[in-house]
Formats: C-alpha cells, structure tokens, sequence
C-alpha cells in the first residue's frame, strides 16, 4: 500500500494514499452525501486503513496441510488487539476495523470537546482489561486540535496501555504537530492531512462535523 512518512512535520504520521481510500474520502467529503452512504464508505475505508496499522503484527509459522501437501505456514501470534473508539465519532470507525479482525476487544472513551476552550473532559471510560498486554488501537475520524486525542491518549496509559497508534481519517498539521509533540511515541495513520484549522476548530477542506455526518443528526 502507497503511503507517505512524513518525517519533517512529524516522524511519526503516516498518510495512506491507496486510490480506494482517496476516491472514498471524496465520497465522504461530498456534503451531498447522504447519512447512509456516509456510515457505509467510512466502514470500507476504516477496513483499508485497518491494514495499514496493523501491517507489523508479528506473525509465527505452524504447520498445516493443504488438500495437496504439508506446509509451514504463517500465522498472527503475539500481541492480542483492542479497538478503543473515542467517543461519539470513532464508533463510526469500529466496524471497518471489526470486519478486518473481528476477534478484537473494543474500548470507548467519551471525552466531550468544550466549545470556548477547546480543550476535552473525560465523561465515559471502558476499556478490556490488561491493556498493556494489547496493541491499543485508538481511532477517531478527525484530527483536529488534538486535544481530545491527547487526554484520551493520556487515559490510556494511566489504564497501562504501553503500545498504542491513533487511526484517523482526516489531519490538521496543528493536530498532528500537538499530538506527536505530546505522544511521540504514538504512530498516526491516516488518510489525508489537510491545510489547517478553522477559527472554531473544524478542519478545512475537511469533511464538517463527523458525528453529526455518521449519524445524521445535525438539519
Ligand atoms: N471534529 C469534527 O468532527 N470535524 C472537524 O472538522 C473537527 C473536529
């Protein structure tokens, strides 16, 4: 899959740019899109972008036999895999990914965004436990300031998550600056990063609001 690291803004972001996901995109940023259609690409692309953060699952050999012969085959092992959604939007994430690996656990964290201070507050915390044992991947479709994605990192590790990534769909450059500069060890998959950040914390060109577009609920 094409993607694209780029190490001067920061070391850790990583653009998918697979034609799939740069046509669905479009579909998901078309505001003539309806609600149903939204909900159904945003589940193909998470399936897309699902293999990309999970493309260094370590994998171990057991044998098998075919109909035709025997062989030594490969096989995941290792780190089990927990999906933690950050609430509302990041659910509108979760079954792409689940379809992907369905064995996973899934966490939800609720962290509500205020709207002066843009700064996010706790309000919902459920996760599996032994989380430091998992791979803990976090996913929200936007970006944007970073701040939610920062506490909800935090969160996560005060719960004893040690090895995590954050999936989205969209990236501000003031996001993705914020989050790596707090959580440098935290890789960021996503599928495109936009210009910048409007005066009320949307992304621009982005895509608006995307709990209101996953579940319909704003006009
Ligand atoms: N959250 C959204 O849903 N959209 C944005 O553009 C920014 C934050």
């Amino acid at each position: 899959m094409e993607t694209d690291n780029r190490g001067g803004m920061s070391k850790t972001l990583t653009i998918v740019s697979h034609p799939l996901i740069q046509h669905k995109l479009t579909i998901l940023r078309d505001k003539h899109t309806p609600t149903a259609q939204f909900r159904q690409v945003l589940r193909e692309i998470a399936f897309v972008l699902g293999c990309e953060a999970t493309k260094d699952l370590a994998l171990g050999e057991k044998k098998i036999e075919t109909p035709l012969e025997r062989l030594s085959a490969p096989y995941l092992e290792g780190k089990k895999l927990c999906f933690v959604s950050i609430l509302r939007a990041g659910n509108g994430l979760l079954d792409g990914l689940l379809d992907l690996i369905p064995s996973a656990r899934v966490g939800h964290v609720g962290m509500y965004r205020d709207h002066e201070t843009l700064q996010a507050h706790r309000y919902y915390f459920k996760t599996p436990d032994k989380l430091g044992e998992r791979l803990v991947i976090m996913v929200d479709p936007m970006l944007a300031t970073g701040n939610t994605a920062i506490a909800a990192a935090e969160e996560l590790k005060e719960a004893g998550a040690r090895d995590l990534k954050f999936l989205c769909l969209v990236a501000a450059p003031e996001g993705v600056e914020k989050f790596s500069a707090a959580h440098p060890d935290i890789p960021i998959i996503t599928a495109a990063l936009d210009r910048e950040l409007n005066d009320v914390g949307y992304i621009l060109p982005g895509l608006g609001d995307a709990g209101d577009r996953i579940y319909g609920t704003k006009g």
